[in-house]
């Protein structure tokens, strides 16, 4: 009998990444070159042109940062020209550029690295980490996403995949591997919140577990709220703090702010711990040439004063997703933590007053995604295999000649799904070809939203069937009946849509107004963005 391949489990995460495997159907991660289990998601190109991955790529970051790239899980998938990406390039130290698909690119030392390359290095890295470790070849994997990511996100994960050599055999939403690794062959029929608390981010889903059978019932949270927020609300303590001391304001003095946001987050990581610490620099600043050092006490008391509101947002965000989908909170048997973040105590308290219930223990905040992807991957062609019944994150439809957006998969559609519709007329009267731009997003609008692509057929096609297939791993198919027989399309030019063009110009025109919601919608989010990215 042939051997089975290896497969492993990764979490390409935004900071770390992390790979799993299974022996004997219990799952493990694999301890990365420098005996850690993670594996810093950085890539660098060092002075002497050698290509760093991971601690070593991370270590000499302070001192290269223009070809250092970190975050590119942020930016991968995404238009150049989107409004995310635009909104964010400047606060990345390395240089966001234009790629040749169109995509958010990385300029490392005059040479432009597609994303899904940049993340290749991260993940072949893994490759030869789990070769080493398991002592042989290891050639499949299946991978974890955010459940937000859109299909094109998806898509460029999983090229990244293939381009480190790995057959991806499945791209995996991350909080449906975080229930695995608690649900996995434990014969349970419950309802599980999976509430993940990371650096950046924060998701909440609801699954049902019903033996080996995972069904995302509901899927919510804010890309904008993370650990970095606490991180901020310390930060902007401390400033506040020293200046009343000294009439000093540091904010201004970038040495000065690198070290207390550093300070900032071990102090906070302190008070998970311990009720008081004591955040301390020698040597901030000078005055008249003389040193004069930071000395701030901080309680576990007033971090949570500082912070309070940003953990009830999270649970304003859990109630949103089970009111959505009508689920009372009592109905909820076990919150599975997943985020370095979820280990702060007010976090875990405000848990067991919200639920009712103490955050299931057992399952690692850092380490249960890996493990359930490694989980799927080795019961992919098992007889008493899982299944996985996901639920689309966001809309998806098309473009109408307004800038709306007509959805076609409404948000929380069960995954795999097929939606079909009548296709629509050439938007030009006596047009050769009808065009119909696909977007993926929130808004009525399709300039708030993703572009995927463009179907273009022959104008006699209008009035034809169109299907829209989502497959299990949530990537979208396009089927147009073609005499009678349905014909997959592949989604054609990369370049900007007439269409999305049209509504950027209506965009514009709105602007002010626009502008300054926006701003004040947004608030404190590029701040922390700015400071999460190290800017
Ligand atoms: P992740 O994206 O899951 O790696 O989460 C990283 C975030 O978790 C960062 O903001 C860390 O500061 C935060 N974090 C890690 N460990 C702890 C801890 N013990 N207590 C509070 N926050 C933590």
């Amino acid at each position: 009998m042939s051997e089975k391949a290896r497969i492993v489990g990764i979490d390409l995460g935004t900071t770390n990444t992390l790979v799993a495997s299974v022996k004997n159907r219990v799952p493990k991660v694999v301890p990365t070159d420098r005996g850690n289990l993670i594996l810093p998601s950085v890539v660098a190109l060092s002075a002497k042109g050698d290509l760093l991955v991971g601690g070593i790529a991370k270590d000499q970051a302070v001192t290269n940062p223009k070809n250092t790239v970190y975050g590119a899980k942020r930016l991968i998938g995404r238009k150049y020209d989107s409004k995310i990406v635009q909104d964010l390039k400047s606060y990345y130290t390395w240089d966001v550029v234009e790629g040749a698909d169109g995509s958010a690119a990385a300029s490392l030392g005059g040479r432009v690295y597609s994303l899904p390359e940049i993340s290749s290095f991260v993940l072949a890295h893994v490759k030869t980490i789990a070769e080493q470790f398991l002592g042989g070849p290891v050639e499949q994997a299946v991978i974890s996403v955010p459940a937000y990511y859109n299909d094109n996100q998806r898509q460029a994960v999983k090229e990244a995949g293939q381009l480190a050599g790995f057959d991806v055999k499945r791209i995996v939403n991350e909080p449906t591997a975080a229930a695995l690794a608690y649900g996995f062959n434990r014969g349970l029929d419950q309802k599980v919140l999976v509430y993940d608390l990371g650096g950046g981010t924060f998701d909440v889903s609801v699954l049902q577990v019903t033996g080996n059978v995972f069904e995302v019932l509901a899927t919510g949270g804010d890309t904008f709220l993370g650990g970095t927020d606490f991180d901020n609300r310390i930060i902007d303590f401390v400033l506040e703090t020293f200046k009343k001391e000294t009439k000093i304001d540091l904010s201004q003095v970038p040495i000065a702010m690198q070290r207390i946001k550093n300070a900032a987050e071990a102090a906070k990581i302190d008070l998970t711990l311990i009720p008081n610490v004591v955040i301390e620099l020698p040597y901030i600043d000078e005055r008249k040439g003389k040193p004069i050092d930071l000395r701030v006490p901080l309680s576990r008391e007033q971090l949570n004063t500082l912070t309070g509101d940003l953990v009830a947002r999270t649970f304003q965000l859990c109630d949103e997703v089970l009111t959505e989908k009508g689920i009372a909170r009592s109905l909820i048997d076990e919150v599975i933590l997943v985020g370095g973040q979820s280990r702060m105590p007010l976090v875990q308290q405000s848990i067991k007053d919200h639920f009712k219930k103490p955050p299931r223990k057992g399952v690692h905040p850092d380490e249960c995604v890996a493990l359930g992807a490694a989980l799927l991957g080795d019961s992919l062609d098992q007889i008493d295999s899982v299944t996985l019944i996901d639920a689309l994150s966001m809309p998806i439809g098309y473009a109408l000649p307004s800038g709306r957006f007509r959805k076609i998969i409404e948000k929380n559609h069960v995954i795999p799904t097929v939606k079909s519709f009548r296709l629509p007329p050439p938007s030009a009267p006596g047009g050769q070809f009808i065009e119909m731009d696909i977007f993926q997003g929130d808004s009525e609008q399709i300039v708030d939203n993703e572009y995927l692509g463009t179907v273009k057929v022959p104008a006699s096609a209008a009035g034809k069937r169109v299907d829209f297939k989502l497959d299990e791993e949530c990537l979208l198919h396009v089927f147009v009946e073609e005499l009678g027989d349905p014909r997959e399309v592949k989604l054609s030019t990369r370049d900007t849509p007439e269409t999305l063009k049209r509504a950027l110009a209506d965009e514009m025109a709105r602007r002010p107004r626009t502008e300054e919601r926006s701003a004040a919608e947004r608030g404190g989010l590029f701040s922390s963005l700015k400071r999460l990215l190290g800017g």
